[in-house]
């Protein structure tokens, strides 16, 4: 039986975008709300290869949100449980996990993926992906939710605006807990999920450029689009 007939009948994919899928390799930082679900459907999409990373553990305060784990999974590390559930769904999955935060230490790493794909919950650690992802030259899909609105933009070096131009680069932490309606934690990874899909198929063209904001709540979907800004001090000179 073909695991990915389904998703092959989807015209554009097809065979050939499911067998670029299955070469592609993405670095997803962060293994909680987002990032949990983000690896969940790339490693079932058939995604070559994922990198999880995230030096967290699993607590009773996660589970109304981070849907791969369990009750059982309270104390371990997120990303050694992500990858036992992972596996538990395909066990071909080629799936490395970094039990680390993402910081100027292991950054580099990205330079072994395709693709950086955000699933964090601070600035902080965005601002220096976006960093990573221009230094490095690769794509960055990057979102954020609070409350029951989330927020995604894809950022291509080079060719769109970075995260710094649309927003000022802050060192400033989130400031504690956030709220978060947790089926918008859903929403923004299953559209980061869907960019990555098409990046990593080779369908670059049909990603977004403009800023996409969702708001469950309120009902309201809208894009904005954004320039770059020449004197952005993470792409400026780059492009
Ligand atoms: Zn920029």
């Amino acid at each position: 039986m073909d695991r990915y007939r389904r998703q092959k009948l989807f015209t554009p994919l097809g065979d050939g975008g499911q067998r670029r899928l299955q070469t592609g390799k993405a670095l997803v930082v962060g293994c909680g709300a987002l990032g949990g679900t983000i690896a969940n459907l790339l490693v079932r999409a058939g995604i070559g290869s994922v990198g999880l990373m995230d030096h967290d553990i699993v607590e009773v305060v996660n589970l109304h949100r981070q849907l791969l784990f369990n009750e059982r999974d309270l104390g371990r590390r997120k990303v050694d449980a992500a990858r036992d559930i992972l596996l538990a769904a395909d066990s071909r999955a080629d799936i490395e996990t970094f039990p680390y935060r993402f910081d100027e230490s292991t950054a580099p790493l990205l330079s072994r993926f395709d693709l950086l794909i955000d699933g964090t919950d601070n600035f902080p650690t965005r601002f220096l992906m976006n960093r990573t992802a221009i230094r490095y030259g690769k794509p960055f899909i990057t979102a954020g939710v609070r409350g029951s609105s989330g927020q995604i933009f894809t950022v291509f070096p080079g060719q769109t605006p970075c995260l710094a131009c649309l927003i000022p680069p802050t060192d400033e932490g989130h400031g504690g807990e956030f709220p978060i309606l947790s089926p918008i934690v859903q929403v923004i990874a299953a559209i980061e999920v869907s960019e990555a899909i098409k990046i990593l198929s080779g369908n670059e063209n049909a990603v977004n450029r403009s800023l996409l904001v969702v708001d469950l709540w309120t009902n309201k979907i809208s894009s904005l689009e954004f320039v770059r800004n020449e004197n952005c001090s993470v792409c400026g000179g780059s492009l």
